[in-house]
């Protein structure tokens, strides 16, 4: 988590929403890829940061299956990235802050861990949440 922290760290400073994720490789501490938001850095409105981190560790691995993989990423998934989470077949999901506004892992809707989806990765939430928090009320109350 300290990882991603730093990632979202990157993306404040482009002036995007400091969100960071990074995919740790089955092993659980090899870092596959990294990622942090660039939809203000490159108009690109999917380019959040989790899907750009699935994106580089399938790419780092060669194959679109994240097995026994984990996502770890400040903020709690949105639901385009809840469903790239199922889609990529992590085998685990950590987040930091919640998002009561547009949480899709807990908060507003629980995609990752719906049932009548046929992959529904392990969800940790709560991990540095204060320090996941604190970024992004800093960073719109500089705005
Ligand atoms: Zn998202």
């Amino acid at each position: 988590m300290r990882l991603a922290l730093d990632e979202a760290r990157l993306a404040a400073r482009g002036g995007d929403v400091p969100v960071g994720a990074v995919v740790l490789a089955p092993d659980g501490t090899t870092v596959l890829a990294a990622g942090h938001n660039e939809r203000e850095a490159t108009g690109d409105p999917t380019a959040h940061a989790e899907v750009l981190a699935i994106r580089r560790a399938a790419a780092a691995l060669g194959e679109w299956r994240l097995s026994d993989c984990t996502l770890v990423v400040t903020l709690e998934p949105c639901t385009m990235c809840a469903g790239a989470l199922v889609q990529s077949r992590v085998d685990r999901v950590v987040y930091g802050a919640r998002d009561d506004k547009a949480g899709a892992a807990g908060s507003l809707w629980d995609v990752v861990r719906d049932r009548r989806l046929n992959h529904r990765p392990e969800v940790i939430e709560g991990v540095l949440a204060e320090d996941c928090a604190r970024l992004l009320t800093d960073f719109f109350r500089a705005r």
